[in-house]
């Protein structure tokens, strides 16, 4: 999509700190994190959230979990992280371009 950020970052128009790369799927540093680990990982075609989903982004999504599952280790996350994907602008989406934020490196504390 044009005007999208992470659809630039994907196309490579917009650099990005990368951390894992395949056909279907980007994993970059958070350029303003939140927590001593903070990446996103984004499914390369655009799409806002989950009520877009269909077999195919489902399975997409499906291995990107796979993915951050066997990578945490190697991204400093070893001692656990959390996984969380906004929905929506009062969930506080700002990209809408699906992304789950993968965060951890430090203990985390519970809010909304
Ligand atoms: P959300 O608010 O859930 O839509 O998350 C969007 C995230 O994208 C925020 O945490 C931003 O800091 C992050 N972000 C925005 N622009 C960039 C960029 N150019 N590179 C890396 N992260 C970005």
């Amino acid at each position: 999509m044009q005007d999208c950020i992470f659809c630039k970052i994907i196309a490579g128009e917009i650099p990005s700190s990368k951390v894992y790369e395949d056909d279907e799927i980007l994993i970059f540093r958070d350029i303003d994190p939140i927590a001593r680990v903070h990446l996103l990982c984004v499914p390369k075609e655009h799409y806002k959230t989950v009520a877009e989903l269909n077999a195919a982004r489902a399975e997409t999504l499906g291995r990107a979990l796979q993915k951050i599952g066997s990578f945490a280790p190697s991204f400093g996350l070893d001692g656990g992280y959390r996984l969380v994907m906004n929905q929506g602008e009062a969930a506080g989406q700002t990209v809408p371009h699906l992304h789950i934020h993968i965060l951890g490196g430090e203990p985390l504390s519970w809010g909304k």
